[in-house]
């Protein structure tokens, strides 16, 4: 077997399998090496199982509406062992299609641990490959702080695979990925509190977004705890009790801990052949993705830039062009208006400034917002909402920023992220016809502005 190749990936998670395939289609020589699972983080414990979850924590709201619908739902279960295994096998589908693709494109795989040696070499196990390219896409892990009983709190990756839903969970965290959760294991049954150290979780949301979820969430009966910060976890007789700073405590069956993701650096370069860092921890990389070793890239989550799949996957493609491509790319990959989601309960679509972010750069913006019942929700009691703001740069009309919380707003914002990318003005969204009825239409008949000046 060939040890000799073009390049060399570590990692067959979303942005290393997009970069190999890239590369080999492109006619590179392409060897990738992965140690635990095919896909990576997005396709094992992250996006694909997360959202499966999601889908199936819904079902009992969609039950209770039924009935306002004239259906009459009774005597519903729900077993947990049968969401865990039918979203593990649909997961193995997943990484055997992975590996498929790779195969298919002719890249070479090897499993197991890759270690960068320095000098356009790379060890898995005994085996040494060189390349004059190396890709790092080794991804990220979950960061727990240490404090005392560490040992006793469960990270994102184990929700995947309980052997038991617990009944009362605490989530840490205040991320999109702690509050999904939350979101989730409570739409499954459990009694959830989120604990934040934070006033208000989801930093880096639009402030009227943060405070709408927030509201949504404790009404539908999921506790906030905000600003509180866990100083120790004990097991007592199989509980877990979380003693927060200050002194108060709260018992819990698990604890789950969201509290941030730091690259996967474990053993991976030997003595003398590590890259610069950033100040965060992260490999350090120019426009083009080139480390400060000569020969040696890196991307994804193990950059720390945007931890999302869709950019890994686009710093993938960019890169195997600009190595190997007849055309190469004519820009640096451009970060900008990068739509995003939460899967709360209920779900964020997000693309563009916060309104906070825009009045960094613009004097004034308008602000357009709509809170309203989605019709769903209009034969019954159901409190469920949803909210809109559109924020618009009043000295240019340029849409700058678009957010949404509430029922299907992932889907919604993907379309409405093409236009913004363009440049869409307030006056083009005005053009627009909307499509009757539906909640994206408020979009485009968004009338009453508030000005905001910086
Ligand atoms: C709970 C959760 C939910 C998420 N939800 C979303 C979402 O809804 N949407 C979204 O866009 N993103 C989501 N993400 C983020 C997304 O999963 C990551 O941004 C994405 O997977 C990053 O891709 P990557 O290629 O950088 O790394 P990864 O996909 O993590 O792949 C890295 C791969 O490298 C392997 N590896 C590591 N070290 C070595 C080594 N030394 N040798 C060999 N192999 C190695 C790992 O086993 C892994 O397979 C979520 C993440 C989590 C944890």
């Amino acid at each position: 077997m060939t040890t000799e190749f073009d390049l060399v990936v570590i990692g067959a998670g979303s942005g290393g399998v997009r970069a190999a395939r890239m590369a080999a289609s492109h006619g590179a020589s392409v060897a990738i090496i992965e140690e635990r699972f095919f896909g990576g983080t997005c396709v094992n414990v992250g996006c694909v199982p997360k959202k499966l979850f999601s889908y199936g924590s819904h079902f009992p709201q969609e039950f209770a509406l039924a009935e306002d619908y004239g259906y009459t739902v009774k005597g519903w279960e729900f077993d947990w062992p049968t969401l865990r295994d039918n979203k593990s096998r649909e997961i193995s589908r997943l990484n055997g299609i992975y590996q498929r693709i790779l195969n298919q494109a002719g890249v070479t795989i090897f499993e197991g641990h890759g270690q960068v040696l320095g000098g356009g070499k790379v060890s898995v196990g005994e085996t040494v490959l060189t390349a004059r390219h190396i890709l790092v896409a080794v991804g990220g892990k979950p960061f727990v702080p240490d404090l005392p009983g560490r040992e006793h709190v469960r990270i994102s990756d184990d929700l995947f695979y309980l052997d038991t839903l617990p009944k009362r969970v605490a989530v840490v965290g205040g991320g999109y990925i702690a509050t999904e959760f939350a979101g989730i294991l409570h739409g499954l049954g459990c009694q959830v509190t989120q604990v934040y150290r934070g006033a208000l979780f989801l930093r880096g949301f639009d402030q009227d977004i943060r405070e709408f979820i927030a509201e949504q969430m404790k009404e539908q009966g999921v506790t906030l705890k905000f600003n509180a910060d866990v100083a120790s976890v004990e097991a007592i007789n199989g509980e877990k009790h979380v003693n927060y700073q200050g002194g108060e405590q709260a018992v819990f069956d698990e604890v789950f801990y969201a509290t941030g993701r730091i690259p996967k650096l474990d053993d991976l370069f030997a003595e003398g052949a590590a890259p610069a860092m950033t100040e965060g921890g992260a490999i350090k990389v120019d426009d083009g993705f080139a480390t400060s070793v000569e020969g040696l890239y890196a991307l994804g989550d193990v950059i720390d830039r945007v931890q999302l799949t869709p950019v890994a996957l686009a710093e993938g493609m960019w890169l195997a062009a600009q190595l190997y491509g007849e055309h190469k790319p004519e820009a640096a990959m451009d970060y900008h208006n990068i739509a995003t989601a939460v899967f709360s309960h209920p779900n964020i679509g997000t693309v563009g400034l916060t309104e906070e972010q825009a009045l960094a750069r613009v004097p004034a913006v308008r602000v357009y917002k709509s809170a309203f019942r989605p019709m769903r929700y209009t034969l019954g009691d159901k409190q469920e909402r949803s909210l809109i703001k559109l924020i618009v740069d009043d000295a240019t009309d340029k849409v700058l920023g678009l957010h949404m919380a509430g029922e299907d707003s992932a889907e919604i914002t993907q379309g409405f992220a093409v236009a913004i990318k363009m440049g869409a003005t307030k006056a083009d969204f005005d053009a627009t016809v909307g499509i009757h009825p539906t909640a994206a239409e408020e979009l485009v008949t968004l009338r009453q502005a508030v000005l905001v000046t910086a």
